[in-house]
């Protein structure tokens, strides 16, 4: 029987999502790979834990998460009520719906009909009887946005969603949507943009709104998807995910490119007393409308050596240039 580590709280940070009263732990877990079906269900079960123990509180799910889809719902849930289930008020959970999911016109995008029957099946899916954040996954420019708004403001009228959220929408799509939800007066309080050093996208359109508009974020794919450390300096390992067919996101093609900067990375990091994975998420945490940044892990070691970023989150002027240099080359 699990039992989670007493000294959890000690370490983590937390911090509140923009002007919510809502705080998250600066490090979070996402299950959008190595928690499906084809994943080793011992493995998923350790690194819940392992997060837990060290303090990470937000663990970040969707509907199509797998594989195969709604598989790392279905885990996720049946870990929670064999041995978390007592530890739900001290969890902030999240599912998004917004990708395909189920066959014909209602299994995707951001209808009503499909924002509510998609929140209706992750519930089922996670054993939950609310989320503490329900997303919009992803913009649809076929659904007028009022009615996406009006979808997700009522699933927090139902009970379902504490806080709502959206992800990958523009700096302009955001401060569009955010204007109907004041109106609601939805608790929307959240962003989810992809944050990291090789996508610094969100500076440019997106962490300027958020500012303005009071919004928090968390930011995804925080290690490029486990680039920007050096597990591929020499090939690529056989159990990396560059390697896995059943994450297709991260090819091979991708790897070679990076290296070199990838190295340049690792020796500022290494100079900080820091790994590279370490030092990325620190830096990455150094915008302040950055709440949390999500990991994915495949292992719960990666989980303990992450969370040490939180170790050294200040950066010198110089090592800021630097990195910079090296990103922009
Ligand atoms: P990361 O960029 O953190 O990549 C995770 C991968 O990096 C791991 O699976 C592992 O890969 C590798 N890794 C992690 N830590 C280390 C380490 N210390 N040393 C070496 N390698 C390491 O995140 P993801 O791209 O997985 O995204 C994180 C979460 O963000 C998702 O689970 C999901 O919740 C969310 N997300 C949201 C999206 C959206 O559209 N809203 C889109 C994508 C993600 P390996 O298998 O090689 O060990």
């Amino acid at each position: 029987m699990y039992k989670a580590n007493d000294e959890r709280y000690e370490k983590m940070i937390y911090n509140h999502v923009g002007h919510s009263g809502l705080k998250v732990s600066a490090i979070s877990l996402g299950l959008w790979n190595n928690f499906g079906s084809v994943d080793p269900y011992e493995n998923q079960k350790d690194m819940i834990h392992t997060a837990f123990d060290l303090g990470i509180t937000y663990f970040d799910l969707a509907n199509n998460y797998g594989p195969k889809p709604g598989s790392a719902e279905n885990n996720f849930g049946k870990i929670m009520a064999t041995d978390m289930f007592s530890y739900r008020d001290e969890l902030v959970i999240a599912s998004k719906a917004g990708h395909q999911m189920w066959p014909g016109p209602y299994g995707n995008w951001n209808s009503r009909k499909s924002i509510i029957a998609s929140a209706d099946q992750s519930l089922k899916r996670t054993g939950l009887d609310y989320f503490d954040i329900f997303y919009s996954h992803r913009p649809d420019s076929n659904t007028p946005v009022e009615e996406t708004a009006e979808g997700l403001d009522q699933l927090v009228r139902q009970g379902k969603a504490l806080y709502i959220g959206i992800s990958n929408y523009s700096g302009q799509q955001t401060k569009e949507i955010s204007e109907i939800f004041k109106v609601l007066k939805t608790p929307f309080i959240i962003h989810q943009p992809r944050y990291n050093m090789f996508n610094r996208q969100a500076e440019q359109n997106l962490f300027s709104v958020l500012k303005k508009e009071k919004i928090g974020a968390v930011g995804f794919s925080s290690l490029a998807q486990g680039l920007l450390s050096d597990k591929y300096f020499d090939g690529i390992p056989i159990d990396s995910r560059a390697n896995k067919i059943t994450i297709p996101f991260l090819t091979k093609e991708k790897v070679q490119p990076t290296i070199s900067t990838v190295q340049r990375l690792s020796e500022i990091a290494r100079k900080r007393g820091q790994s590279l994975p370490q030092m990325a998420l620190a830096w990455n945490l150094r915008i302040p409308q950055l709440a949390s940044v999500l990991i994915g892990a495949s292992t719960p070691e990666q989980i303990v050596e992450n969370v040490k970023a939180l170790d050294n989150l200040s950066f010198e002027p110089d090592e800021l240039l630097a990195i910079d240099r090296i990103l922009a080359e």
